[in-house]
């Protein structure tokens, strides 16, 4: 039986990762929760799931919940969201927050030696160095839940890393994918958040529109599997059926496949090595698929992968500004205030601002991730 704390536990990831443990309950326990403002969801989870500690962000939502359920352990706040990282009846922690908020909890789960199964990509990209650092230093393991990453993970089992020639991440396109960059400035919050082929929370649906998620996942790419970024490359890839290839100096190249099901990934993290039937997935017949697409990337057209790349290369504080400033104005294209385009004409101009800081720690992290936020914010 693997106790499991999970992070985030309301959002897309979050209730897949349930799905995966009411699937298994053979082998798998919750144990502790942190969840944001959706109390009608945190009940219902806390009801079935019976855990032992629960975070929500409110305190009165944690009075009313703490009145409903005896027995149970609730906190709230940031100081909550750590209770339920370094529980220690947990032995591994399933970071599926949103946002570079998933660092400091991250940070202090290594430190008490847990497993993260890390699906909270923007914490590899704006500390990339604090967490492998941290992860080294505890020996923690940090198992990918990204679908890209974890095709990697598993492309890599049995070999060797010295032997890779470059890793080959693929991009469904998102939800934009046969427009012209013309045709994007009158583009709609609805139009963007209906993605072809996965199914995903708001952030990262927009994100795979604007392809900085693919960016986000290079530099995350870059960190987990330590490999430069000369050695990474993009393809688009529209049925999102290989998920992420590894090519090695024999000219090999290894992919894992499958139905596009974020399931998969997350089970994986979970079992890991051993893995465990999935019932509720649909098998991959190629046969009935007939033909896979591939295409070059195109940077003009997709321009935040080529300031992720350009980030991750600069390194020290520029990831972080990339990260702070695409959330900034995610949230502002979400709440109306910004056209689709200007999120990425946002991100670029603070980009342009930023004189990066080499090896910063937390609190220069922090601080530089809160300044740019301002900042997009001024300039909206
Ligand atoms: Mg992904």
């Amino acid at each position: 039986m693997k106790k499991i704390s999970l992070l985030g536990a309301t959002g897309s990831i979050g209730i897949q990762t349930l799905d995966i443990i009411r699937g298994h309950k053979e082998s798998f326990q919750l144990v502790a929760l942190s969840a944001g403002r959706n109390i009608e969801q945190v009940r219902k989870i806390v009801a079935e799931f019976r855990p032992d500690l629960v975070s929500v962000q409110e305190k009165s939502d944690c009075e009313r919940l703490r009145a409903e359920f005896p027995g149970i352990t609730f906190y709230h706040g940031a100081k909550g969201i750590e209770e339920v990282a370094v529980y220690d009846q947990a032995e591994i922690l399933v970071n599926a927050v949103l946002g570079s908020v998933g660092l400091s909890p991250t940070l202090k789960a290594i430190q008490a030696g847990k497993t993260i199964a890390i699906a909270n990509k923007e914490t590899l990209v704006t500390a990339g160095h604090l967490v492998m650092g941290a992860a080294k230093q505890n020996n923690v393991p940090l198992l990918p839940v990204d679908s890209e990453h974890s095709a990697i993970f598993q492309a890599l089992q049995g070999e060797q890393s010295k032997n890779i020639e470059q890793l080959i991440l693929t991009a469904s396109g998102g939800s934009f994918r046969d427009r012209k960059r013309e045709e994007l400035k009158d583009v709609t919050v609805k139009e963007a958040l209906n993605h072809p082929n996965w199914s995903m929370g708001a952030k990262i649906t927009i994100d795979s529109a604007t392809m900085m998620n693919k960016g986000l996942e290079v530099i995350e790419a870059h960190w987990l599997f330590s490999i430069p970024y000369e050695k990474i490359s993009v393809v688009l890839h529209k049925e999102s059926i290989i998920h992420s290839m590894v090519e090695f100096h024999d000219t090999s190249i290894i992919a894992q496949l499958g139905t596009p099901d974020m399931r998969v990934p997350i089970q994986y993290a979970l079992t890991y090595p051993d893995r465990l039937p999935h019932p509720a997935g649909k098998r991959l017949s190629l046969a009935q698929i007939g033909k896979l697409h591939f295409s070059e990337m195109d940077y003009d057209r997709f321009r935040c992968l080529k300031f992720a790349f350009d980030a991750g290369r600069a390194g020290g504080t520029m990831p972080t500004v990339l990260n702070a400033a695409n959330e900034a104005a995610v949230s502002a294209f979400l709440d109306g205030k910004i056209s689709f385009l200007q999120i990425e004409e946002l991100i670029e101009r603070v980009l342009d601002q930023h004189q990066t800081i080499g090896n910063p720690d937390l609190e220069t992290i922090q601080a530089v991730d809160a300044e740019t936020r301002k900042s997009v914010f001024s300039l909206i």
